[in-house]
């Protein structure tokens, strides 16, 4: 297949199918889409633990120590049975597991992994949307075009699934999990569910049985405030959503007609090769240069109020969250940190970015401008959606 042949590139038959088909149009015969999802197995622990083997077997917290303001990256799973999870204070962290290893996050090592993984994945297909540090969407279906049946091309591309996991496990000695599937909704369903070292494969035959069991949390942009109200409504599990005619726009709005076609197992969003996403900021000068505290920490709120608002509003969560000083030199300063699950909640954009501001001790001296950015945006999966309910 070459750049240009439209007629084969899995954009251009995603982009007809979302559109609706002219008048006199014949049906449209749907190609079969082979997607993978590979995710690395709690990836900034792993690769403390690869590189440190004393802390193997140990409840690894990557973040600032307990002792002090600061939060957790990212655990370990032997961490994650104490509930410590990443965006949580480290104090709350020490407190739930006082045996825990914490350690400093080594962002550049991390970079550097996962360009070595990525470049795994791209010798299989250059058609692979890097979701995060640590987590792919890889688009094989040309590869697979010549199986006439969606569930044959599955079984075909297995073989490359496993030899990713192969690679990565020779090549980088981390361990990553894999879904396959024909949609990306359905890939990285599969990618979680057998974590860590899983390989799942769901087939279209099965994929509503699959799905009938699982919570409504389970469907990506369904945080605890949605879940709650559907379950309110008798909606507890996917199969409620499946089998019940009930309109479920008067429970969450525009959001319904998605909802009823991931509960089928249908996602149409194409695998999108430019990695780069769009950032979401907010940012507020001051009419006199301040280095008033409560006046910060009062800014500060309103403009991860700001932020939160916006990426409620387009359904998304974000892995890194920034400041930005501006003092009365106009000397600009920006500060990132980079979590393992997406944040959405205002008091967690506000915890880590008060988190860069003391950490760095940038208010020296009065600031002229303050901004909060986000970035790396992604579905926000386990976190709260602020759904206009
Ligand atoms: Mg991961």
């Amino acid at each position: 297949m070459t750049a240009l042949d439209f007629s084969t590139h899995p954009r251009a038959l995603s982009r007809v199918s979302s559109e609706s088909p002219p008048v006199n149009a014949p049906p449209k015969s749907p190609a079969p889409r082979v997607i993978f999802h590979v995710d690395m197995d709690a990836f900034f622990a792993s690769v403390e633990q690869r590189d440190h083997p004393e802390y193997r077997g140990r409840p690894v917290i990557v973040g600032s120590p307990p002792d002090q303001r600061g939060v957790v990256c990212a655990a370990s799973y032997e961490a994650r049975k104490f509930k410590i999870h990443s965006a949580m204070p480290s104090r709350t962290a020490g407190r739930l597991c006082p045996h825990g290893v914490f350690v400093r996050p080594r962002m550049d090592a991390y970079r550097a992994e996962s360009a070595a993984i990525m470049e795994i994945l791209r010798s299989v297909t250059p058609i692979i949307e890097k979701v995060s540090v640590d987590e792919a969407y890889l688009d094989l279906s040309t590869a697979f075009e010549n199986h006439a049946a969606a569930d044959a091309a599955l079984e075909a591309a297995l073989p490359v699934a496993q030899e990713i996991k192969r690679r990565i496990a020779t090549e980088r000695k981390l361990t990553a999990s894999i879904g396959v599937a024909a949609n990306k909704f359905l890939a990285k369903l599969g990618s979680d569910f057998r974590k860590p070292d899983g390989l799942t494969v769901i087939r279209e035959r099965d994929k509503v049985d699959f799905l009938r069991p699982l919570p409504v949390r389970s469907i990506h942009g369904v945080g605890p405030v949605t879940a709650q109200v559907l379950e309110a409504a008798g909606f507890r599990t996917i199969g409620d959503l499946q089998s019940r005619d009930a309109d479920l726009s008067d429970l969450v709005g525009s959001f319904s007609e998605s909802l009823k076609a991931r509960a089928l197992g249908i996602d149409d969003r194409p695998v999108e090769t430019d990695g780069e996403r769009k950032s979401i900021s907010a940012e507020n000068t001051f009419l006199v240069d301040t280095d008033d505290r409560p006046t910060l920490r009062g800014v500060l709120r309103e403009l991860a109020l700001d932020v939160a608002h916006t990426l409620g509003r387009h359904g998304l969560g974000a892995l890194t969250v920034q400041v930005k000083v501006r003092y009365s030199d106009f000397t600009t300063l920006t500060r990132q940190v980079r979590v393992e699950d997406p944040v959405t909640d205002v008091r967690e954009i506000y915890r880590l970015a008060q988190f860069l501001l003391a950490r760095d001790r940038l208010v020296k001296s009065p600031l002229r401008l303050l901004g909060i950015g986000v970035s790396t945006l992604v579905p926000p999966d386990r976190n709260q959606l602020l759904l206009p309910l």
